[in-house]
């Protein structure tokens, strides 16, 4: 299309014209069923009906009747749940066939929707299914479906391996031997309170009738349509969403919240439904007409313009409410707005409650973007301007373990020094010390590792053995693994990992495996037995940090916690933290120390305990007491409190 022809997206004129509130998509009804579809520039709208989702002929053919405010409509006099269909658009003289942005559920591969009676797919029991009661902490653990069960050493059914179903199943072990756990029964001793799926909205990039192929799934095709290639049974649309309804109702009743990686940024190419219904609405575009790419992916979404905000929100209050979703992370949140966050925000909370949905998202973007008009994106700085919703926080990440774009670069852990200015900003950066503004540490998501970029394991590799002996072992990096844990698990903020750091997961030194095979992404159950006293650490942290009202708290007077962080010398640093409301201590004394010699430290007055040390987090359950000093081990945390 020519860029003179098209409309002034940002006018008043075609906000005034075309802004609409109703309903869209499929309404069933006992014995009818209405389409609607928003295309304010299609010349001609045709809707194609199927009896299955990915092959054969249209069965009808219809046109749509324009309503208004760029609405389109078909009526049909019977009530046609289970079918399949798309539309043919005809904007400017090119028709293009699509999916409807609106569909529930659809074919194989996704390029038909269809038309589904959502009841009819709910699990038994799903009227009763609720979240579990907030703890004291939210503890996130970053899941793929795929990577969750797919390695033998799970113990899964083999039909559920790699799939939905998998997540609902309990008393899994190693090898089915029976000896360790794996599985939700694994996360459930692990002590984690959230499982964050990475997207299992409808990508494009795998096959969905074959298993074998692999992706993270950030290459979206339909919005609110679950994945199929997780599905017992791709081919039939509403199999996917009783599965992953089941997944969650599971998850939820052994006691974990759920959180979905959403993807607004971009889509996997602008071949896509909201391109074929309105060309170029939901784009952003370079002054030269061509889509913008902040997102590094090919194109950015226009979340500000008001339809789009709306099919974004719409969306995320849709698996809220029919999947029973308890948070969303957003993908790229920089390169959407502060007032779509906001309305999201306010959105969930008159729904469900005010804070009852966790928000947090990544504060930046890949690339430059490009606005027509000027918009406050949802980065660092606009925290202060968005209450109740998160950000990832990546000083702590790049102080601890080194930075993640440097792969041999080192941090506080690995030989690059224990620094108190550099720790003061993992411990009060939230608002002024960096360039973060939030209002208070609930507004942060303190992280070591993600699924971009190495595992935490792989880093430490790099760095402390020049990148040899991934799957191995090695006890000195095992020390260095326990003590980045210490420090990540000391600061504010809700606390993030991706699924395996805590049994040294490796991906043999592949920092982006979004399109590796599954056999290098899986989680590998026998390393977690291997590993198990990594683990058992990570167990401990989770459970000390529970008890630990002076490193969860989420105001701002958190920062006030933290009454001294002081050098000790260049590779160890003390840190006295306020730990005053309802625990067993007072006051918490952590030493960080990075050092490869052991060395005696003064304490200050008074009786000790030790609550944490270099081998074991779970001190806190013995009666083990320190007074004149402390012997810290190298390469180690030891927390105490009294
Ligand atoms: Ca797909």
């Amino acid at each position: 299309m020519e860029e003179s022809r098209r409309p002034d997206f940002d006018s008043k004129e075609f906000q005034d014209l075309f802004h609409y509130d109703g309903p869209l998509g499929v309404e069933l009804q006992p014995d009818a069923t209405v389409f609607r579809l928003w295309a304010p520039t299609a010349e001609r709208v045709i809707i194609n009906l199927y009896r299955t989702g990915s092959d054969g002929a249209a069965a009808e053919q219809a046109a749509l009747t324009y309503r208004e405010k760029g609405v389109w409509e078909y009526r049909a006099n019977k009530n046609l749940n289970g079918r399949y269909y798309d539309y043919d658009v005809t904007a400017d003289g090119v028709t293009r066939r699509t999916q409807d942005p609106y569909a529930r559920s659809a074919g194989c591969n996704g390029a038909r929707s269809m038309a589904l009676d959502l009841r009819t797919t709910d699990p038994e029991g799903w009227g009763s299914d609720a979240p579990p009661a907030k703890t004291p902490e939210n503890i996130i653990y970053e899941l793929h479906v795929k990577d969750f069960s797919w390695d033998a050493s799970g113990g899964f059914a083999p039909e559920h391996r790699g799939r939905y179903l998998a997540l609902t199943e309990k008393g899994t072990t190693v090898f089915g031997q029976g000896a360790y756990p794996t599985g939700l029964d694994y996360l459930q001793r692990l002590g984690v309170t959230h499982i964050q799926l990475m997207p299992v909205a409808d990508y494009a990039s795998v096959r969905e009738e074959n298993p074998a192929q692999y992706n993270w799934g950030y290459d979206p095709l339909n919005y609110n349509v679950p994945e199929g290639s997780y599905a017992s049974d791709p081919f039939h649309g509403e199999v996917r969403v009783r599965e992953l309804k089941q997944a969650i109702q599971a998850m939820h009743r052994e006691g974990f919240r759920v959180i979905l990686d959403v993807v607004y940024n971009h889509t996997y190419t602008m071949d896509s439904c909201l391109f074929a219904t309105v060309p170029w609405y939901f784009y952003r575009c370079t002054p030269d007409g061509k889509p913008s790419n902040g997102s590094g992916c090919g194109n950015d979404i226009a979340s500000e313009r008001s339809m789009c905000a709306r099919y974004i929100a719409d969306s995320v209050l849709y698996w809220a409410e029919e999947y029973h979703v308890d948070g969303f992370r957003f993908d790229l949140m920089g390169l959407l707005d502060v007032e779509l966050m906001r309305s999201i925000r306010k959105r969930l909370d008159d729904r469900f409650g005010t804070g009852e949905k966790l928000l947090y998202g990544e504060p930046w973007s890949a690339a430059h973007t490009c606005l027509s008009r000027p918009v406050a994106l949802a980065d660092k700085a606009a925290l202060a301007q968005m209450p109740g919703i998160g950000a990832f926080f990546d000083y702590t990440r790049d102080a601890v373990k080194g930075s993640f774009s440097a792969c041999g670069a080192p941090g506080f852990v690995n030989g690059g020094g224990m620094n108190a200015a550099a720790l003061e900003r993992c411990l009060r950066g939230w608002n002024g010390l960096t360039d973060y503004r939030a209002l208070s540490p609930d507004q942060i998501v303190t992280y070591l590792s993600a699924h971009d970029d190495h595992t935490l394991w792989d880093k430490l590799i790099y760095t402390m053995r020049g990148g040899a002996g991934f799957t191995g072992a090695d006890a000195e990096v095992m020390r260095a693994n326990r003590l980045a844990a210490a420090i990540c698990f000391a600061c504010p903020g809700h606390l993030f990992f991706l699924a395996g750091e805590e049994f040294g997961r490796t991906k043999c030194g592949d920092g982006n495996t979004y399109n590796k095979p599954a056999s290098l992404n899986r989680l590998d159950w026998g390393r977690a037995a291997q590993n198990r006293t990594l683990v058992d650490y990570y167990r401990g942290l989770i459970a000390l940090r529970k008890q630990l009202p002076g490193l969860c708290d989420k105001t701002a007077q958190a920062a006030a916690r933290f009454t001294e962080i002081t050098d000790i010398d260049e590779s160890c640093v003390r840190v006295r933290v306020d730990n005053a409301g309802g625990s067993r201590w007072q006051e918490l004394l952590l030493y960080f120390n990075a050092a490869c010699e052991p060395s005696e430290q003064p304490l200050p007055a008074g009786f000790w305990q030790v609550l944490a040390d270099e081998a074991s987090a779970a001190r806190w359950q013995e009666e083990q007491y320190r007074t004149g000093s402390v012997t810290l081990s190298s390469i180690s945390a030891q927390i105490l409190g009294r």
